[in-house]
This record gives structure tokens, C-alpha cells and sequence, in this order.
């Protein structure tokens, strides 16, 4: 695993970790059973498993973040109410139109610094009780939050927003696609992270390496709801307990996105310290974001040629996740890489 100049170091997702050894051997000699009839065993380990340590009565296996997102959605909501919901959050800017196109509600956007606004921004936005307005059902928010670099967000910036939003008789979902890098950079158990939302979603195959797979978890009833959408949605899956018994050895994983987080770290301050501008959040986790003077497109492809990939967020920062698959002495080569771009390109920022 160590540093090879022929392999790519792959640092644009924490996606694109492989399964290991033991979670292919896990996977392998998974008990498993018909799970559209509930009679799959490590499917239903998987979900009580999760539900318990999120906090939450029960838990719903699914395929993906976006399921994940969309059930919720649909499980709160009906036709023509209102989806509050930052700007660049994951369900609106990366999911096409889908809490329209499935749930048939209206997305109200919001802004603020970290991927959430503050209660007095949903305060402004939530429109009186009348039938000339949407009906305001949800709020939707995001931890960590992808697109503002991984921002982990604390309980004293969620919680008012959550108070506010039940004070309104709306509903919470939390997005906790990354959740447990949020835990571990704030030191902060899930289970309060994730305490005073109606539900939570998770995803198993982001930095906890699994290959497939994602977690709702919420009160009985919402979960009861969210698999008839999981159906509704094609995502009524057989055997499934060969995924979730990765997905169990992916919730122990939790314990080493610290790593992930102090390789992030060592990054950065190399970056920074060959000159380049760093884009970062308030509280940091296993992402590092750059912003570059030159087309940021230009730079992945130069570095891709240098052995090293990662992507673009708009035109002028790029985006290097760590994950499992990356060592200390990838993040050596890829800030050799990043010193030759330097010298090469005095413009380089
Ligand atoms: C990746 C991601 C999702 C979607 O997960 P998929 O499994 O790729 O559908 C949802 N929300 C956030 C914040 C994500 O980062």
C-alpha cells in the first residue's frame, strides 16, 4: 500500500474506497435472507445496530445517500408543502430535482457560512399559515456538510435551528451522510448530533468504506413509511445482508476517521505552507479545499498526470478528500506533486 509511484493516489472522494480483506470475508459468509419479506438477519442487525447508536427507534437499509435523503423526504411530507433547505446542501444541489420530482414539494433555499443558517434565517422564511402560501412541513440540514469542506457542525450551531423549526411544528432531517466524521472532530457522541432531529440518515459506504449502502433511522412509524418509499423507489433489495455485513464492519470503521482527519490536516498545513490558499471550514474534517488563481480544471489534470486525482468545486478550487486508502506516505507524494506544480507555475495558488 505504500506509496508505489504507479498507483494513483485517489483523493477525490472518501466514495472511492475499496472494500478490505475482512469486509470481503464478512460479505462472503454473511447470514442472509429474503429482506423485501423483513427475513434477512444481517440486514436486520444492520439497521438496529444503527438505528441504536444514532439514537433512533429504527433503522431502514438502503442503497444510497440519495435514497436516503428522498425517502426521508417523502416520509415527512406531502404534495405542495415546503422543504427548507440550504443552498448548497447535498439533496438540492446534488440530487437533480428530486425532492420535486418524488415528493412534489417546493424547496425553500437558504444561505449561511458552513452549509446551515441560523434560526433566524428559517424564522424570516417560514410564511404564515394561509392558503395563499406552500404548507412549511421540513427543514432539512447537513453534518458534515459536503460542499462547505466538510464543515463538522456543533450542537450550539444545530440545535437553535432544530428548537425554531419544532417551535413551527416543522420536521427535522438531518443528512448525516458523514455524521461520524462529524462526531469524531468535535468529540461529540452521534447519538447528541443527531438528538434533536426527527430523523437521521447515514451513509455506510463514504469514509466507513463500505461498498454500498446507506441508514435511515428514525421513530417507528417514519421508518414503517420509509419502506413502503424504499419500494416505491426500486429499492426493495433480496439478499441484501452480503451489503449490510459491510455495512456493520463499516460502523466499526468509525473508529479510524480520525486518521483521515489528521492526514487531512498534515495536508493542508503542507499546502499552505508551499503557498496555496486554503478554503476551510470552522471546524475541519477529512477534506481539504484550495482555492487556485488558475483554472482549477487545469490543475487536476496536470496532477492526475503526476499520479495524484482529485476534483473541482466550481472553477477556481479544487477539492482532495482523504479515506482509508490513503497512507502518510501518499500525503508526502501528493504534496510533492503539489511542490513541482508550484515551481513549474509561479503562478500556481
Ligand atoms: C454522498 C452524499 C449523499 C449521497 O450519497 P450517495 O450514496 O452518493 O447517493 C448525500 N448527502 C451527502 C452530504 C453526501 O455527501
Amino acid at each position: 500500500m505504500t506509496g508505489s509511484p504507479d498507483r494513483l493516489i485517489d483523493l477525490r472522494s472518501d466514495t472511492v474506497t475499496r472494500p478490505t480483506k475482512a469486509m470481503r470475508e464478512a460479505m462472503a459468509t454473511a447470514d442472509v435472507g429474503d429482506d423485501v419479506y423483513g427475513e434477512d438477519p444481517t440486514v436486520n442487525r444492520l439497521e438496529s445496530d444503527a438505528a441504536a447508536l444514532l439514537g433512533k427507534e429504527a433503522g431502514l437499509f438502503v442503497p444510497s445517500g440519495t435514497m436516503a435523503n428522498q425517502v426521508a423526504i417523502l416520509s415527512h411530507t406531502e404534495r405542495g408543502d415546503e422543504l427548507f433547505i440550504h443552498r448548497d446542501s447535498h439533496a438540492y444541489y446534488y440530487e437533480g430535482a428530486a425532492p420535486s420530482l418524488w415528493a412534489g414539494v417546493v424547496t425553500t433555499l437558504l444561505d449561511g457560512p458552513d452549509g446551515v443558517f441560523s434560526a433566524e434565517d428559517l424564522s424570516r422564511a417560514v410564511r404564515p399559515d394561509n392558503i395563499h402560501h406552500p404548507t412549511p412541513r421540513l427543514v432539512m440540514l447537513e453534518n458534515t456538510h459536503n460542499r462547505s469542506g466538510g464543515a463538522a457542525l456543533a450542537p450550539e450551531r444545530l440545535d437553535p435551528v432544530m428548537d425554531l423549526a419544532h417551535q413551527l411544528n416543522l420536521f427535522v432531517h438531518i443528512d448525516g451522510a458523514r455524521l461520524f466524521n462529524a462526531a469524531v472532530a468535535l468529540d461529540c457522541p452521534v447519538k447528541r448530533l443527531a438528538q434533536k432531529a426527527d430523523s437521521v440518515s447515514i451513509c455506510l459506504s463514504k469514509g466507513l468504506g463500505a461498498p454500498v449502502g446507506s441508514v435511515v433511522a428514525g421513530p417507528r412509524p417514519f421508518i414503517e413509511r420509509s419502506r413502503r418509499y424504499r419500494k416505491w423507489l426500486g429499492g426493495g433489495m433480496r439478499q441484501a445482508g452480503i451489503l449490510a455485513a459491510a455495512g456493520l464492519i463499516a460502523l466499526d470503521n468509525r473508529r479510524r476517521l480520525g486518521d483521515d482527519h489528521t492526514r487531512a490536516k498534515r495536508l493542508l498545513e503542507g499546502l499552505l505552507a508551499l503557498g496555496y490558499q486554503a478554503w476551510a471550514p470552522s471546524v475541519a474534517t477529512n477534506m481539504v479545499m484550495i482555492d487556485t488563481n488558475r483554472a482549477a480544471e487545469g490543475l487536476v489534470q496536470e496532477a492526475r498526470k503526476a499520479g495524484v486525482a482529485f476534483g473541482t468545486v466550481g472553477t477556481h478550487r479544487i477539492r482532495l478528500v482523504t479515506h482509508q486508502d490513503v497512507d502518510d506516505s501518499d500525503i508526502d507524494r501528493t504534496l510533492a506533486v503539489f511542490r513541482g506544480i508550484k515551481r513549474s507555475l509561479s503562478d500556481a495558488g
